[in-house]
């Protein structure tokens, strides 16, 4: 069980006031809009106020296998966090295995620890506080009502902040995605296209150090995944322990809706054949935050910053509807003609195209230089670990 750091009782102290911008959720992609507003002023000079929330403290609850291409890390300056690096994928179907070489390299990296390097490149000040709603510009948490003119959901999948229009599992574009966190040790990132644990989607094992992230994603909603995840790790010799799960978009929606921004999950941001999501997260989150400093300090109106963002979300629609269509056809494919298609992928300059053009989607340049906090500190969660 993850160790509870989240203020209960007494120390939950009502929170009320006016922000310059609230950010809810403070995982990847809150985290992201939070660095880009490092030490943000407003038109007279004085710092913008910021404020993140989130349920749980900073990095208390892990939200993913955590695995990224290395070079994220590196361009976020996030290689502390590291776990773990892979040249290869090693791909089993029910008849064969191949190992793709990839020309880039892939990461396992340690949620906590990520969450705490990437709060500290941030100022903003952080509650924790369960967001319940809101009523315009007005939000609704279990400590109370706070207002600000920008508000970001990255709240995950459920989009709280958005009008509600209904989007709820089974029926939605979501996939689901389960996983368990044994101890071991292994040297590779493997993936499986098994019938046997999912019918359209996969199964995989990400070694991270001492720890393997052991789960199943499936692409249709209806079809449960624990059965599978157990039966996996125990074909891996695992003990199914430690689980973490979640419901995974694989559809873009609106990046902007009645005067709020969406970034991550919140707005599907996260590719649709291969449920990465950590990345554009981040990536989408950066192109957030740059958007909102701009009206912070007074050189575009709301107005302006909702229509530019929502627009750079939507300029990347035909690529995440290209991934669908990858999505739907692969479960389809008969036996051999799959086995064509995953031996081809282990020539050099095919495998090299395939992936450089996969994470040209949201490339690692992205990240840049980040704004210089105003002031250095201990992220909340870390403070209470080292007590
Ligand atoms: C089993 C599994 C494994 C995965 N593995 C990978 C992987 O290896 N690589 C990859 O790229 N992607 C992976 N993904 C997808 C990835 O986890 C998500 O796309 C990514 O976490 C999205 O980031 P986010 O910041 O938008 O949302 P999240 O990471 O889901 O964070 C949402 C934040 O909002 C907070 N929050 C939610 N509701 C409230 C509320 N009401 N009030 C206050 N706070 C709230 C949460 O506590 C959380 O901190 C995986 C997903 C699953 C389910």
């Amino acid at each position: 069980m993850p160790r509870r750091l989240t203020k209960r009782g007494e120390d939950r102290t009502p929170l009320t006031g006016d922000y310059d911008a609230v950010i809810c959720g403070a995982s990847f992609a809150g985290l992201a809009v939070a660095r880009e507003l490092a030490g943000a002023s407003c038109p007279d000079g004085s710092p913008a106020r910021v404020l993140m929330l989130d349920r749980y403290e900073v990095g208390e609850r892990q939200t993913s296998a955590c695995g990224i291409p290395t070079s994220w890390l590196e361009s976020m300056g996030l290689m502390g966090a590291h776990r773990q690096t892979f040249g290869e994928l090693v791909v089993h179907t029910p008849h064969h295995t191949v190992r793709w070489p990839l020309p880039w390299t892939f990461s396992t990296f340690d949620y906590p620890e990520l969450c705490r390097l990437l709060f500290e490149q941030s100022d903003c000040e952080f509650e924790t506080a369960k967001v319940n709603g809101r009523t315009g510009h007005k939000l609704h948490t279990d400590r109370g009502d706070l207002t600000a003119p920008l508000i970001v959901d990255g709240m995950g999948w459920r989009r709280l902040l958005a009008g509600g229009d209904g989007f709820q599992p089974p029926d939605a574009p979501l996939s689901r995605g389960l996983e368990v966190h044994p101890g071991g040790e292994s040297d590779d990132l493997e993936i499986w296209i098994d019938r046997k644990y999912v019918p359209a989607g996969y199964g995989w094992s990400f070694p991270a150090r001492d720890e393997l992230r052991i789960g199943v994603g499936s692409f249709d909603p209806r079809f449960h995944v624990k059965d599978t995840t157990v039966a996996l790790a125990d074909d891996l010799g695992s003990e199914a322990v430690r689980y973490q799960g979640n419901w995974i978009p694989h559809q873009l929606r609106p990046a902007t809706e009645d005067g709020i921004f969406f970034a991550g999950d919140s707005a599907g941001h996260c590719l649709p054949l291969s449920a990465e999501g950590i990345r554009t997260a981040l990536y989408f989150g950066i192109a957030c935050g740059r958007e909102l400093r701009s009206v912070l300090a007074g050189t575009q109106t709301r107005e302006q910053a909702l229509r530019s963002y929502g627009a750079f979300s939507d300029s990347h629609d035909w690529k995440f509807r290209w991934l669908l269509r990858g999505q739907r056809l692969v479960p389809r494919l008969r036996p051999r003609s799959l086995r064509a298609l995953l031996t081809s992928m282990t020539h050099r300059r095919l495998v090299g195209f395939s992936f450089d053009q996969y994470l040209r989607i949201a490339p690692p340049e992205f990240a840049g230089t980040p704004p210089a906090p105003r002031v250095r500190r201990v992220a909340p969660a870390a403070a209470a670990a080292q007590l």
